[in-house]
């Protein structure tokens, strides 16, 4: 009998347990609802055939146009749910039961609220399915566990951490497995609601439920608070596909590109000009020396015309125009005052602006840079920091607003990097504590020609070190250089 890997997404929560106003997996992060990225997982999973969404009346409509705007093929259905999480998954099962009778149907059931699932997990979980009829995905109890005496509120037990585990999901099955055991659980009338894995345990006592190991990044969002955490693990996951996948090959996707660097004519931006021409980028820089100003959106949207006129598209821009003046503020002249802010904040807005309506024709990309001194202001370069920090909430914001368009949005917070800006304001710093700006410049041509967005790229120096000795990433590194300087 033919098999099939069915993954269910369980998304039919609504979140207000935990005090969230808007069902959990519908909250943004990363320019995209979270039920999006945990689509993705399984859309791009090699093990999984098919996908069944379990959802419910507020979300319904959201979930079909997702799937529809992101071409997620492999979702044959969206399903209601119902109010308790078990009755989600009863529902996928008993939409399965026609294919069952033609199918060796094993469903693979995962919270919509884990969008950090790995492809090694769903990978373990299908594999082990052709031994066991029922898998769970658990790690290590790393805290203690007490048994608490609820009307005594004290301690019953304190159960043997060595062989506790917190549970996690997917939790995988073979159809007729997880069927059986619901028949007989909701003929108990003393059924109370567990995880999947709970109901065949308890219902099914001779079948065995195979453990795979977990990964403590695969979190449940479950307070507010796991917001943070989601967002920023979403970011390193992102950071290492992108030193993963940074070589020469993915750097020729490059190749005729209309990539357009604002304030490219030093630092960071003409690296990234230098490396992407080398690949047959067709790049264009446009400065105050070349007579574009971010202080004026006529010139830019003149600038815009122009490049769209000649080369017929835009598909990259990238703004890394800056100035960094060092002064108390209370000091500083007013017309100088004014110039940071038009350069720094007003010039990310200007682009934005401009460049929108080529972006949208393209589904093309924007690529801001911030600083470190984003996430506390820094004195004697208030309006610097403060502007970097705006630039920031700017690129989440239009992550956003521009997802339905296709349109990317991305910003590149490196941390001291070697720069004539940098060089200027603070003179010269202690040789290997700086990035160099040719490091920062792949970086950010990887990830212009990845598919993420609404990140905050911290690039640092330990990470650059870390992925040119993991990734075997030095060769490519000096390949990528000769290639360069052969050009
Ligand atoms: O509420 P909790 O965090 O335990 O939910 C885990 C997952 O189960 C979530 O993805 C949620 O959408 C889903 N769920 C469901 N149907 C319910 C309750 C929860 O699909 N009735």
């Amino acid at each position: 009998m033919r098999k099939k890997y069915i993954a269910v997404i369980l998304a039919a929560g609504n979140g207000e347990r935990s005090g969230f106003d808007i069902p959990k997996q519908m909250i943004k992060l990363a320019g995209k609802p979270i039920v999006e990225h945990t689509i993705s997982n399984f859309q791009n999973s090699t093990s999984i055939d098919e996908i069944i969404i379990v959802t419910n009346s507020n979300c319904i409509e959201k979930i079909e146009e997702i799937v529809t705007n992101r071409a997620f093929t492999k979702v044959k259905k969206i399903i209601n749910g119902g109010g308790e999480r078990y009755e989600s998954s009863l529902a996928a099962i008993n939409a399965c039961a026609q294919d069952a009778e033609e199918m060796d149907i094993k469903l693979i059931f995962h919270d919509a609220v884990r969008p950090l699932v790995s492809d090694r997990i769903i990978r373990d979980v299908v594999q082990a399915l052709d031994h066991y009829n029922a898998v769970d995905v658990v790690v290590p109890a790393t805290d203690t566990i007490i048994s608490a005496d609820p009307i005594t509120n004290t301690i019953d037990a304190v159960p043997d951490r060595s062989s506790l585990r917190n549970g996690q999901t997917p939790q995988g099955f073979n159809w007729k497995t997880i069927r059986l055991a619901y028949q007989l659980a909701l003929k108990d009338p003393n059924f109370k609601t567990t995880d999947d894995c709970g109901v065949v345990f308890k219902y099914l006592p001779d079948e065995k439920v195979y453990l795979i190991t977990g990964e403590s990044n695969n979190i449940k969002l479950t307070y507010k608070e796991d917001l943070h955490v989601i967002d920023k693990l979403l970011q390193l996951n992102s950071k290492k596909i992108i030193w993963n996948k940074l070589n020469s090959r993915t750097l020729s996707m490059l190749k005729n590109k209309v990539l357009v660097i604002i304030g490219g004519t030093s630092g960071i931006g003409a690296e990234m000009a230098e490396i992407a021409t080398a690949y047959q980028a067709k790049v264009i820089v446009a400065s105050r020396r070349t007579g574009t100003d971010v202080t004026n959106i006529d010139l830019l949207n003149e600038k815009f015309e122009t490049i769209r006129a000649e080369y017929g598209r835009i598909d990259y821009v990238v703004n890394t125009a800056g100035i960094l003046v060092k002064q108390p503020l209370a000091l500083m002249d007013y017309a100088d005052v004014l110039q940071a802010i038009q350069i720094n904040y007003m010039g990310a807005v200007h682009i934005a602006i401009a460049a929108y309506e080529y972006l949208k024709e393209s589904h093309g990309h924007l690529l801001n840079f911030t600083s470190s001194s984003y996430t506390y202001g820094r004195a004697y370069y208030s309006l610097y920091s403060s502007a970097k920090a705006a630039v920031v909430n700017l690129t989440q914001a239009l992550a956003e607003e521009w997802h339905t368009q296709y349109v990317r949005v991305n910003c590149i917070n490196p941390e001291r990097t070697d720069t004539p800006m940098r060089r200027r304001a603070f003179g010269i710093e202690p040789p290997g504590t700086l990035l160099s700006a040719k490091d920062v410049a792949l970086f950010s041509l990887g990830v212009l020609i990845n598919e993420s967005t609404g990140h905050i790229f911290d690039v640092t120096t330990h990470q650059v070190r870390h992925s040119i000795q993991n990734g075997g990433f030095l060769d490519e590194m000096a390949g990528i250089t000769q290639g360069i300087n052969r050009e």
